[in-house]
């Protein structure tokens, strides 16, 4: 059984866990009064809530009601449904750490396009009108916030009574094994993979899903959706189609071969992707901002091009890494360094550092253009309030953590290759600066 290994010092680990556990579900329901009930200002809320106490915070909070509930449902059956049933070429994960190698159905291009054609073609043969996802969107984060703790601690036993694979194991801490998980790889039988389901299917999906409900919504409240809105669509709209575009390529990361199962990554999936994700287009229903055409095209192409440059820095990776380094960056043979690692079942291996193109600028250069590209889709509502940009002020944290977390996990895996990649890229994520 594999050990969970804490990457920050205890006292802070247990800090950040017990923080993040506590206060992500009020936030949740607070992002949504802002910007839903009070106008986008956290001042508003702020003053509410000083003039109410806990008590005011539980008067807004929205029970989980029926209806909450069998819209979730309906999507979640939906999704693992189209997950299970629809064809896709098989594709084999990373090897695991105990040597593992997981299997997936590459099918997420088609899930996400039938998908977004079932629920566009609803509202628009008048089946089902998205605007009553809005309508109840406080409910239904508050039924997902209650689901998906329930759905953790299912994770928690599964990873002690029926571990789906050799990666998993405890750390001997109840708390720990909530939070980071118990499982690399749960299953439910031997094809529906957990992961895939929580974070792709169900969390990529709604981001999508809700943008295109908060444009719908717009419309049937003002009569038409403003150009905010419309670049603000476009620019998720277009990053949620390069992921699953690149799904399978998403299978290799971080978050999917190294982190496990548990509240940290599947919670976060399920509740914090569809309410902090999308919240700029949530803030935009009810604070349209008209840009004029020109202000317009320039946030749009400049934002598009940060998803492109995102996407080419996986790419390059990828790509270098799938042809064995045979491959050409930018026109020119890829310089690479050749790293040996053991794997815990004490196998030698060999991996392949890429040290030039994107990956030879910083070591994680690919979060720039990716927080580039949440600012550019949430600018649109240009400077009234700060709730829009809080995406944008969050994935700066996460990503700069990710990039401790991912560093000292390949300095941990590598060794003194890493520290000889370190010594070619020596920036962790902004070229010349840090
Ligand atoms: P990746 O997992 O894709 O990349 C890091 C891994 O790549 C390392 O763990 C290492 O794994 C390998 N690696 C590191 N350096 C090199 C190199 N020079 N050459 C070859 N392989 C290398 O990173 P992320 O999961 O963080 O990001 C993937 C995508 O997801 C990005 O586009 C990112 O912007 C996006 N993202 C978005 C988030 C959001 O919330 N919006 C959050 C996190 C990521 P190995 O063990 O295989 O060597």
């Amino acid at each position: 059984m594999a050990e969970t290994k804490l990457v920050h010092s205890p006292l802070l680990t247990y800090a950040s866990m017990l923080t993040l556990l506590s206060f992500t579900p009020p936030f949740v329901i607070l992002m949504w009064y802002t910007n839903v009930h009070a106008d986008g200002s956290i001042l508003k809320t702020f003053n509410y809530l000083r003039e109410n106490g806990l008590q005011g915070l539980i008067n807004i909070w929205p029970k989980p009601t029926a209806i909450a509930g069998k819209l979730i449902i309906c999507y979640a059956l939906f999704e693992a449904a189209l997950q299970l049933l629809l064809p896709g070429k098989r594709v084999e994960g990373p090897i695991s750490p105990t040597g593992h190698r997981p299997v997936y159905k590459a099918n997420g291009m088609q899930a996400y396009a039938v998908t977004l054609i079932t629920y566009i073609s609803l509202w628009w043969f008048g089946i089902f009108n998205p605007a009553i996802v809005y309508d109840h969107l406080g409910e239904i984060f508050s039924t997902l916030i209650f689901g998906s703790l329930i759905f953790c601690f299912f994770l928690y036993i599964k990873g002690h009574v029926a571990p789906s694979s050799t990666d998993s194991g405890s750390s001997g801490n109840i708390i720990v094994d909530f939070y980071w998980g118990m499982e690399l790889y749960p299953r439910i039988g031997k094809h529906f993979d957990i992961k895939v389901f929580t974070n792709c299917r169900f969390g990529m999906m709604s981001w999508a899903v809700l943008a295109v409900t908060y444009c719908i919504k717009q419309h049937e409240e003002y009569g038409r959706v403003s150009d905010s809105m419309l670049v603000n669509t476009i620019l998720m709209l277009v990053y949620v189609t390069k992921f699953f575009w690149w799904e399978a390529g998403y299978w290799n990361t971080m978050d999917i071969a190294h982190d496990r199962a548990g509240f940290y990554i599947c919670w976060g999936c399920l509740v914090w992707v569809p309410s902090i994700y999308t919240s700029p287009g949530m803030y935009l229903v009810k604070q349209p901002v008209n840009l004029g055409l020109q202000l317009a095209l320039y946030i749009l192409v400049a934002g598009l091009l940060c998803i492109y440059i995102n996407y080419d820095c996986d790419r390059q990776r990828q790509e270098f890494r799938r042809t064995n380094g045979k491959c050409t960056v930018w026109g020119k043979t890829p310089s690479k360094i050749v790293a040996t690692y053991t794997t815990t079942s004490g196998e030698k291996k060999t991996s392949l550092l890429l040290t030039s193109g994107w990956w030879g600028l910083a070591r994680h250069f690919h979060y720039v253009p990716e927080i580039l590209a949440a600012f550019f889709w949430s600018v649109p509502a240009l400077f009234n309030h700060f709730i829009p940009y809080f995406y944008v002020v969050f994935l700066i944290i996460l990503l700069f953590d990710r990039a401790k977390r991912d560093d000292d996990r390949c300095k941990a895996k590598y060794g003194k290759y890493w520290k000889l990649y370190c010594e070619k890229v020596p920036y962790r994520i902004i070229p010349g600066i840090y």
